[in-house]
This record gives C-alpha cells, structure tokens and sequence, in this order.
C-alpha cells in the first residue's frame, strides 16, 4: 500500500488519530497542521512544495543533511540481507562493527557498548548499571543518584526522576525515585545568587557540600556535558565538567555522561566530554548516532562495570535489561554509515569555521531589546527572550512570544522550534555557510517582528 500525499486527507487523520508529543492538542487541532513530505539537506520540504531550512535537524538529531547518500545506500543494503535479527541470544554483523567504532571514538577507557532506541532508554539503563553495580561490589548503601537542576534526560521514569525542569517533571513527582539535586549552571539566571567569574564556580564547592554528606548513598551522577538541552542551551563554564570528574573520584560515585544531545559532533568535537579531558564511568548515546535516520541509543560503560556483572549464572548478577529491537540492523548500519562520513568528509574539521559563522550572526542579536541572554557552544545555540532586559522579567507563558517567533520564521522559510522563552537554533553539522547566514538573519528578523 502505497502512502497517499494528499493535503486534505492527511491534514484530516492527523486531526482524527494522532496525539503529538509535547503538544497541546486542543491548540494543535485549531491549526493546520505543516505536512513535511521530503527533505533534502539542510532543507525540509512540505506537501505544498515550499522548502524550509531545518533550523534544529529535525529535533537534534540531524548530522550530514537529509538524503546523505552514503546513509541512505547502507539502509538500503542492508534492507536486502535483513532488516531486524535480536541481539538476546545472537549477533550479527553491524551490531559487532558499530560497537568497535563507537569505542574507537569515544572518550578514553570506555570500552563495552550496550544498545537500545531512545536518549531516554540510554539513560534508564546508564542509571539501572550504576545501580546494580554497586550492588555486586557489597555495597548496599549506593542507591541514590545526584543530577542538577534544569536537567533533562528523557521521559520514562527514571530519567525524569534524574530531571529537573518542573514544567515537565513536577506533575509526576508521586511516581518518582528521590533524587539529590545540584545547582544548575545557568549564570544568567544564578540561582545561587553569584556572578561568573568572581562566583569561582560556587556551583561546585555545592556540589561538593552534597557529595560530602551524602556520598555513602550515591551511586552515581548523571549530567548534561557543557550543554543542559533542554533546559534552554544553559552552558557550563570552561573547568566546571573537569571539576564534576575531580569531585566523582573523590567521593566514589560513578559519573553518567548523558551526552544524548551534545554527542555526535553537537559541541565542535565527537562529544562534549573532549573539551575538558575527561572520560565518564557511563555515557549516554543516541539523537545523532544514526545520522538523524533512525532510532538507535547506547550506554557505554568501562571494562571495569562490564566485568562486576561477572558471575554464574544462578548468582543472578547479569544485567536483565533489554528491549525488543535493541541493534536492530538497520539502525546499526544507518550509525556506521554515519560515523564513517564524519571521517570521510573531515565534519569536524569543517564545522569550525561555520561555529565562527554562527557566533557572528548570533552576536547583533545581544543588542536587540528584548534579548535577554545568547548561548551558544558548537552548534547548539539559544537565545533567551525577555520582557524587559534590565529587570530579566520573562514574558507570560500566556504571550506565546516563542511561539510567535516561530511563525514569523517559518513565514520566511525557517523552522525552528523553542524551549519555553529560548529559541533554539541547531542547524545540521553539514549547513552551508551560505545557509548559515540565513539561519540567523531570519531568526533575527522574527524575533524584531514578533516583539516590537
Ligand atoms: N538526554 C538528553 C540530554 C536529551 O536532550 C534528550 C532528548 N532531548 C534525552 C536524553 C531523551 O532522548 P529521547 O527523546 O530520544 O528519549
């Protein structure tokens, strides 16, 4: 059966049967709602034939553009040999092979790959190994984790329960694990009351006071590496990651690296843990592992939590977690594909001339007056709107005001999506320069129309 492009008749069974995430659907369904039927690069098109620019690669996962040959071609291959085999009690080959490349690129002493499909389920397990592991250690005590304020990892319980964006969280609070919870680092917004730099990141000496008290009970740490997503692009300040390690040595706690959004090349290097040197116990993959194709996350654990699971098999110490399409073949060749064009085609190396590119388009923005506040690390760029800019007074939720931005840009042809008042931009590692320069342009044009 073949999928019928006709605008009234999807626009009618989206309305009919679909519930969107994050989406308020009783405003969903007073709209038309923008039908996306191909893309091609960094540009999207609707079923109307208009073209926009994917201002944020299709939700953070979009690496080499749309359409990348070399990806599209190993799905197709590997469509031909087959499509899913499970990984309980088998293997197959580009399970085997993406396994040994994630290695290879990942920070230092990370050595064992464990798949899933979601940055949430990487995360669930991330934090379900740190657990368990202790517990092979004999040590009891060791069942609490500490995350910061303003995190996000994910949806399922348990990464919400490592959470901290209450707009989201706070109405599941009664089916939560307690968590312990450091401070943010949203300088702008210093919830301790501090200024970067004279602060001498205060934020850690807190973190610091926690893991003191509570560190007996501690398992492990999960955090967003320089760049709390979803939080708005709250940056970290340059030593505080390498503080974080230095402060999870000492006290014993495993440190989480959820790095879901800032892998993959997000930050200007593989990911985000590369600019401080340092290498967690356990990070978290998944958004641009596939190249923005396919669903596909891993947790990557050292040799050392590997083999704590060691034991016979009537000690029950094998960790009993898996889901149904964990390596799935087709994800897994999407992801090799991709790994092997960020080599071929030197993206890296590219991307920072255009993170210059970026920073220069965002730096009028600071100017306008209703910018409060311009983040940016790599490719992952926010830009906080305020009511009034002396005072930091955020507009009502009830103005809608990112929202409004939005509208004016996709008018122009750009689709960008906001987290509360910060509008996000987080092109495809591959945009041009040319296409750079409209992402801004038009991004600052829509925030001087909807705010005047
Ligand atoms: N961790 C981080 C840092 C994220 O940004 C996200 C998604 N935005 C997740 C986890 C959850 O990923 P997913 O939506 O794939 O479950």
């Amino acid at each position: 059966m073949s999928i019928k492009s006709d605008k009234k008749h999807i626009e009618k069974l989206d309305q009919d049967y679909l519930w969107h995430p994050f989406t308020q659907m009783k405003d969903w369904l007073e709209e038309k709602p923008l039908i996306i039927t191909e893309g091609h690069g960094s540009f999207l098109k609707d079923i109307s034939g208009k073209w926009y620019l994917d201002g944020v690669s299709s939700l953070w996962v979009n690496v080499h553009g749309h359409g990348k040959k070399e990806i599209d071609n190993a799905i197709k291959q590997q469509v031909d040999k087959i499509s899913h085999s499970t990984l309980l009690g088998l293997t197959h080959p580009p399970a085997a092979e993406l396994a040994e490349m994630i290695i290879k690129i990942a920070p230092k002493g990370l050595k064992r790959v464990f798949y899933s499909d979601s940055g949430s389920t990487a995360v669930e397990i991330g934090l379900k190994i740190a657990f368990q592991y202790w517990k092979h250690k004999g040590d009891k005590n060791k069942k609490r984790f500490l995350s910061l304020n303003n995190a996000y990892h994910g949806d399922t319980i348990g990464s919400v329960s490592v959470g901290g964006i209450d707009v989201f969280h706070e109405i599941f609070g009664p089916l939560l694990f307690k968590s312990h919870k450091a401070p943010s680092t949203y300088c702008y917004r210093c919830e301790l009351g501090k200024k970067y730099p004279s602060c001498k990141l205060y934020c850690l000496a807190k973190m610091e006071s926690i893991m003191k008290k509570h560190h007996r009970e501690i398992a492990g740490l999960i955090i967003e590496p320089l760049v709390q997503g979803a939080a708005g692009m709250i940056t970290s300040p340059p030593g505080y990651l390498k503080g974080v390690r230095r402060l999870c040595n000492k006290y014993k706690i495993l440190m989480i690296a959820d790095e879901v959004a800032t892998g993959f090349g997000r930050t200007g290097r593989m990911f985000a843990c590369e600019h401080e040197n340092i290498s967690p116990d356990i990070l978290c993959l998944a958004k641009g592992i596939t190249g923005g194709y396919l669903p596909l996350a891993a947790t990557v654990t050292t040799e050392k939590i590997f083999k704590a699971f060691f034991g016979r098999y009537e000690e029950l110490k094998t960790f009993f977690h898996g889901h149904t399409y964990t390596g799935n073949q087709l994800a897994c060749a999407a992801a090799i594909a991709n790994i092997a064009v960020f080599k071929k085609e030197k993206t890296l190396i590219k991307m920072q001339k255009k993170i210059d590119i970026l920073k220069d388009g965002l730096s009028g923005m600071s100017q306008f007056p209703h910018v409060g506040d311009v983040r940016q690390r790599g490719f992952m760029a926010g830009i906080e709107i305020v009511k009034n800019k002396n005072t930091k007074e955020p507009f009502d939720i009830k103005d809608k005001i990112s929202s409004k931005i939005c509208d004016r840009a996709r008018e122009k042809g750009l689709l960008i999506r906001p987290l509360g008042n910060v509008i996000v931009l987080m092109p495809p590692l591959s945009i041009s320069h040319q296409e750079l320069k409209s992402l801004t342009r038009i991004t600052g044009e829509a925030i001087k129309k909807a705010t005047v």
